[in-house]
């Protein structure tokens, strides 16, 4: 699939909830998990490949100079065996703690820049077999799971840089917006 870039409206829509899992849902994420591989990117979000819709993938596991941690229960899992991460309808609750980090985006090409974000995080979704999890998430898991639940939202990780980091990238953003109205 080809990933949406800055510019396109699709990137700022509100994604529509996801009440049945209909195999379209199935091979939609299928499709998302191949495009994030191909890629080389930790995380995609629906409206990134053009869909108005709850729905992320995210993929951690392989990234070793960021480590994640994910619990269920209280209890760590194995992150590998539960990557790739297909999530319908997430909602998250963030620690207090912060943290800030280097955050890039599929859709802004060659842009890298500091985001503050929770340490930490509560992750509520489907899977998508239908079941129901819930997690606590640390490190770039944590850092992905917010940029990629923003992405539902219509938000866009520049909406959470500082006022210093966006003005930097401020003539890279124009001219994205610019390629994208041509
Ligand atoms: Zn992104």
């Amino acid at each position: 699939m080809e990933i949406v870039q800055y510019g396109d409206p699709v990137l700022r829509a509100k994604g529509a909830r996801i009440e049945t899992i209909t195999d379209d849902i199935r091979n939609l994420a299928d499709a998302m998990i191949g495009t994030m591989r191909k890629a080389n990117g930790v995380g995609l979000a629906a409206q990134q490949v053009g869909y108005a819709l709850q729905l992320t993938v995210i993929d951690v596991a392989g990234v070793e100079d960021r480590p994640s941690t994910m619990k269920i229960g209280g209890e760590e899992v194995n992150i590998e065996e539960w990557s790739p991460m297909v999530l319908l309808n997430p909602v998250l609750e963030l620690g207090t703690e912060k943290e800030l980090g280097a955050e890039g985006c599929l859709s802004f090409p060659n842009i890298v820049s500091d985001v503050q974000r929770a340490a930490t995080v509560k992750a509520k979704a489907l899977l998508i077999d239908g079941r129901e999890v819930e997690f606590e998430a640390t490190g770039l898991l944590a850092r992905a799971l917010q940029h990629e639940v923003d992405h539902l939202n219509g938000v866009l990780f520049i909406d959470r840089m500082n006022s210093a980091a966006k003005a930097s990238i401020g003539g890279k953003l124009r001219r994205m917006q610019k390629k994208q109205s041509r």
